[in-house]
C-alpha cells in the first residue's frame, strides 16, 4: 500500500500531472503545487503535500472512573491510549467516485471494527460562532463582512452569548466570485483557529478566534455575563438584603429591580419607588430600558441614571441606598438619595462591593467558540459503501460513529448526515480548501466490521492500522 491509493487516476504527461481530487482538475508542472496547495507534482508523481495525521488518544477519564467503581477492577485503565487514523491529509476525490482512501481495521474491547477515513470536500458547510459576551455586536439578521464582502449574518442571541452564522452555500457559490473566496477564506481561518476580523453592518467590529476572547471594537472582552438582570437579582438578593434598599441590574435584555422582583418580595424588602424606563414584563423585570450597545450590561448606557425614569416621592425616602450594577459586575455605582430624592454617588460600602465582586467572580471568561457544520450525506458516502443511504441509516441507528479529525460530532436529526464539531477539539490545522470554493475537512466513520460489510462496504479494501503506520507520510500527534 502506498500514497498512490487515492491518486491512482493522476495522469502523467510530459512531467505534468493532472490532479483529479476535485473538479478544478489542475494540471501541475514538476516541482509545483496545485491551486489549493494540498497536492503537488513531485518528480512527475502526484503527492498529497500534508502528511496523514494519526492521533494518540488520551485515556477516557469518564470510563476510568466508571471502571473504578467495579469490584473486580484491576486498577488498569479501561482503554489505553489508542492510535486513531484521522482524515487529515488522507486524500479524497470530489465528488467521490471511488472507495475512501483508508478503510482501517482495528479491535476495540474485543470487537472487530472498521474506520473509513477520508477528507470531505464541502460546498455545503458553514460556521456557527458563539461569542460569550454581553457586548452588542449588531442587529439580528445584519450582514457580517470580511474585507467588505458579506460572509454571514448575526443570528439569534443565546443566553449570555452573541451568535453568528457564517458561510453556507449561498455565500460560497450564490454571490460573486469575490464573495465566495472571502467566505471560504474566512471559514478556513476560523476553523484552523486563526483570528478573523468581522464587521457587522450597523454594529461592531469583532476579532474572532476559536478558544480566545473576542476583541470588540479594539477592546479585548473579559467576561461573559453571570445571567440576565433578573437572574442576577435571584442569585444575589439574599447577599444584598442587609446592605441596600434597592438594586438595579442593568441588562440589554431583562433589567432587574430588586424591591419589585420576586427575589426582593421573598426577603420582605419594601418598595423603593424608583421606576426604570422600558417595558415592564413582570414585577421587577423590565425589557428595553435602553438601546443595545457597548455600555452597561450590553446597553448603550454610560451613565446608569439614564435609565431611571422617575423617583416616586410618596414611596422613596432621603437616605435610600441604591446600587446600580451590570450583569458582569464590570460597571457598578453606589448612590444615596439626598433630601430632594436626587441620587448622589458616593464610595461603595465594602459589604456591597463584595457582592459586586462576586458577580464578576461568577462570570465565565469571554470566549469565542467556532463550530464547523457540514453535510456529509452527499457523494462522499459512495466512498464508504456502494449503497450510500445505508450509511446514513447506520449513522441514525447509532451503529456508525462519525468523527471529524478524531473529534466527536453532533449529528442533526432528520435527513442526511448534517453534523457540527467544535474545532478546538480537532488537531491544529485540520482544514483545507479548494478553489471551487469549498472547505476540506477530515471525516471518519467507525462501525463494527460485520455491520460495515452488511451495508455494502468495500471489504476488499480493508487494511490494518499497522499497514497505515508503515506509510512514509504519516505524522503522529496527541489528541487535543
Ligand atoms: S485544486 Fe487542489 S485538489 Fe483540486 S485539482 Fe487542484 S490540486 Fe487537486
Amino acid at each position: 500500500m502506498s500514497d498512490d491509493i487515492a491518486l491512482s487516476k493522476a495522469e502523467a504527461d510530459g512531467g505534468v500531472v493532472r490532479c483529479d481530487a476535485c473538479p478544478v482538475l489542475c494540471r501541475i508542472r514538476p516541482g509545483r503545487p496545485g491551486a489549493c496547495d494540498r497536492y503537488a507534482n513531485e518528480a512527475g508523481k502526484l503527492v498529497r503535500v500534508d502528511p496523514l495525521v494519526v492521533l494518540e488518544r488520551r485515556p477516557d477519564a469518564a470510563r476510568v472512573a466508571f471502571a473504578g467503581a467495579a469490584d473486580d477492577w484491576s486498577g488498569a485503565l479501561v482503554r489505553q491510549p489508542a492510535m486513531v487514523v484521522t482524515g487529515i491529509g488522507a486524500t479524497t476525490t470530489y465528488p467521490d467516485y471511488k472507495p475512501a482512501p483508508f478503510i482501517v481495521s482495528s479491535t476495540v474491547d474485543g470487537a472487530d471494527m472498521v474506520t473509513v477515513v477520508t477528507e470531505g470536500i464541502f460546498s455545503y458547510c458553514g460556521v456557527k460562532v458563539k461569542i460569550d459576551t454581553d457586548r452588542y455586536l449588531g442587529p439580528e439578521q445584519a450582514a457580517v463582512r470580511v474585507g467588505g464582502e458579506a460572509v454571514g449574518h448575526v443570528t439569534t442571541a443565546e443566553y449570555g452569548s452573541q451568535m453568528l452564522s457564517l458561510g453556507g452555500v449561498h455565500h460560497l457559490t450564490g454571490g460573486s466570485k469575490k464573495e465566495g473566496v472571502a467566505t471560504c477564506e474566512a471559514m478556513l481561518a476560523l476553523c484552523n483557529r486563526e483570528p478573523v476580523e468581522l464587521t457587522v453592518d450597523g454594529g461592531a467590529t469583532v476579532i474572532v478566534q476559536a478558544g480566545a476572547a473576542p476583541v470588540v471594537d479594539g477592546k479585548t472582552e473579559q467576561r461573559m455575563r453571570v445571567g440576565c438582570g433578573s437572574a442576577a437579582i435571584g442569585m444575589f438578593a439574599p447577599q444584598w438584603r442587609d446592605h441596600v434598599d434597592e438594586v438595579i441590574v442593568v441588562d440589554d435584555h431583562i433589567t432587574g429591580v430588586l424591591s419589585e422582583h420576586q427575589g426582593g418580595k421573598f426577603l420582605d424588602m419594601k418598595p423603593a419607588g424608583i421606576r426604570v424606563r422600558g417595558r415592564r414584563s413582570t414585577p421587577g423585570r423590565y425589557f428595553q430600558v435602553a438601546e443595545p450597545g457597548l455600555g452597561w450590561g450590553g446597553t448603550n448606557v454610560t451613565d446608569p441614571l439614564e435609565i431611571v425614569e422617575r423617583i416616586d416621592p410618596k414611596t422613596a425616602w432621603p437616605g435610600l441606598r441604591l446600587l446600580m450594577v451590570s450583569t458582569t459586575g464590570e460597571h457598578a455605582a453606589w448612590f444615596t438619595l439626598d433630601a430632594a430624592l436626587k441620587p448622589v454617588e458616593s464610595e461603595m460600602p465594602a459589604a456591597v462591593r463584595r457582592v459586586v465582586d462576586r458577580i464578576a467572580e461568577n462570570c465565565e471568561p469571554a470566549l469565542c467558540t467556532v463550530l464547523f457544520m457540514a453535510g456529509a450525506g452527499g457523494s462522499l458516502r459512495a466512498g464508504v459503501t456502494e449503497n450510500p443511504v445505508r450509511l446514513t441509516l447506520s449513522v441514525k441507528d447509532m451503529l456508525t460513529r462519525v468523527t471529524c479529525g478524531g473529534a466527536p460530532v453532533y449529528v442533526w436529526p432528520g435527513g442526511g448526515i448534517t453534523f457540527m464539531v467544535d474545532v478546538t477539539r480537532m488537531p491544529e490545522r485540520s482544514f483545507g480548501s479548494v478553489p471551487t470554493p469549498a472547505l476540506v475537512a477530515p471525516l471518519e466513520f467507525t462501525l463494527r466490521r460485520d455491520h460495515y460489510e452488511a451495508l455494502g462496504g468495500y471489504g476488499d479494501r480493508i487494511v490494518t492500522l499497522e499497514d497505515v503506520l508503515a506509510l512514509d507520510h504519516v505524522e503522529h500527534r496527541r489528541e487535543p
